[in-house]
C-alpha cells in the first residue's frame, strides 16, 4: 500500500515512521508540519501568516494549507504513492482531500492512526525541544487534537479505511509492524 494517510496526537511518531516507510517504498512524504516549518523559517508569505498560530499550538486557517496540499498532490513525483502526516487535521480537511483525490482518479489505501498515551507524548515533544515543544504549546496541540483531528479518526474509521497501531513502543517495533501490515 503506497497511498497512506498517518494520523494521530503531537508527538505520536508519525514524522518518523513516515520518514522510514517513505523511504522503503521510494514514495514522498509529506508533512504539512515541515511545510509550514520551513515556510517560517524562509519568512515567506506562508510562513509569515502561519507562525502565530504554529507557535500558539493552533491550528492554521484550512485556506493555507488546502492549497498547498493540492499543488503538492499535483506534483509528478506523486504517481506512485504517498504519504501524507499531519493532513487531514480536522473533518473540513479531510473532505477537502476525499475531492482532490477525485479529480486525481486516487484514491488513500488506508488510514494509519499512531495511539500513544498522553504522557508519553508529552515526554516525547519535552525531549523534542522544537520551538513549539514548551509546556503551554503542547498543551493546546493536545486539546486541539482532541477536539478536532479525533473526529478524523472517526471519518476513516466508519469507512473501514483505519488501522490502529501501538505507538507506545520502540520506534524499531513501530516500524516491524507498519511494515507487515503495509506489504512493505
Ligand atoms: P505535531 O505532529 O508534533 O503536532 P506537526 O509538525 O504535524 O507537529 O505540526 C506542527 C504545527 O503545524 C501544528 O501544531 C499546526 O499549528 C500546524 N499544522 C500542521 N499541519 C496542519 C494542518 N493540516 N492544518 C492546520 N495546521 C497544521
Amino acid at each position: 500500500m503506497t497511498r497512506l494517510i498517518f494520523l494521530g496526537p503531537p508527538g505520536a511518531g508519525k514524522g518518523t515512521q513516515a520518514q522510514q516507510v517513505a523511504e522503503l517504498a521510494g514514495i514522498p512524504h509529506i508533512s504539512t508540519g515541515e511545510i509550514l516549518r520551513e515556510a517560517i523559517a524562509e519568512q515567506s508569505d506562508l510562513g509569515q501568516r502561519a507562525s502565530s498560530y504554529v507557535d500558539k499550538g493552533e491550528l492554521v486557517p484550512d485556506d493555507l494549507i488546502l492549497d498547498l496540499i493540492k499543488d503538492r498532490l499535483s506534483h509528478e513525483d506523486t504517481q506512485s504513492g504517498w504519504i501524507l502526516d499531519g493532513f487531514p487535521r480536522n473533518v473540513n480537511q479531510a473532505q477537502f482531500l476525499d475531492q482532490l483525490l477525485a479529480q486525481l482518479n486516487q484514491q488513500a489505501d488506508i488510514a494509519v492512526n499512531f495511539a500513544v498515551t498522553d504522557q508519553v507524548l508529552i515526554e516525547r515533544m519535552l525531549a523534542r525541544g522544537r520551538k513549539d515543544d514548551n509546556e503551554e504549546t503542547i498543551t493546546r496541540r493536545l486539546q486541539v487534537y482532541r477536539e478536532q483531528t479525533a473526529p478524523v479518526l472517526h471519518y476513516y474509521e466508519e469507512r473501514n479505511e483505519l488501522q490502529s497501531v501501538d505507538g507506545d513502543r520502540s520506534v524499531e517495533e513501530v516500524t516491524v509492524s507498519l511494515r507487515a501490515f503495509l506489504n512493505l
